[in-house]
């Protein structure tokens, strides 16, 4: 297991120092797990009301599904994410785990509108989904009673199967 100030110190190294220096100032803060320096960085990025410190922080940079998005390759990450982790200094390994916005904003990376989601969190979440779509089929039960033919109970037509459209081009 390598920490944080080997990990640097090998890159900085001479040979290795070449690579380091050319990546931006941002993924630089990254690597040395400077947690401080990475949300300075990140906040410059951001729109932030100055009446209200404590506020969102509004991402103004690259956007992906409509998250705040840093960098491009492999080290790509949600800006909200990294956010998160800087916060606490990059010493808690996320993995597959969810981070919420308790704001609802999903470009807010201000790190105090973040929170981790439990297990048991996501799973409350499955089953909201489930109840919403047992809903649905019992409405769609009732409509079907009262207007059968109602245009909301039309299913969509299926494709047409590939076999058949081969034979159809051979004619
Ligand atoms: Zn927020």
């Amino acid at each position: 297991m390598t920490t944080a100030e080997e990990f640097y110190a090998y890159y900085t190294q001479s040979g290795a120092a070449g690579w380091f220096n050319r990546l931006g100032p941002l993924r630089q803060a990254i690597i040395r797990c400077d947690g401080p320096a990475v949300l300075e960085i990140l906040k410059s990025r951001c729109e932030i009301d100055p009446e209200n410190l404590g506020g969102c922080w509004i991402w103004v940079g690259a956007k992906r599904s409509g998250y705040g998005f840093i960098g491009r390759g492999p080290t790509n990450r949600l800006a909200h994410r990294v956010a998160y982790e800087a916060a606490r200094s990059f010493t808690e390994d996320l993995g597959s785990l969810t981070v919420h916005h308790k704001c609802g904003r999903r470009l807010c990376i201000n790190p105090h509108h973040l929170a981790l989601a439990t297990h048991l969190e996501n799973t409350a979440e499955m089953f909201g989904r489930q109840a919403f779509k047992a809903r649905i089929s019992a409405l769609e039960d009732a409509l079907r009673l009262l207007d059968p033919t109602h245009p909301l109970l039309k299913r969509l037509p299926k494709p047409l199967p590939p076999e058949e459209t081969i034979s159809r081009e051979e004619q």
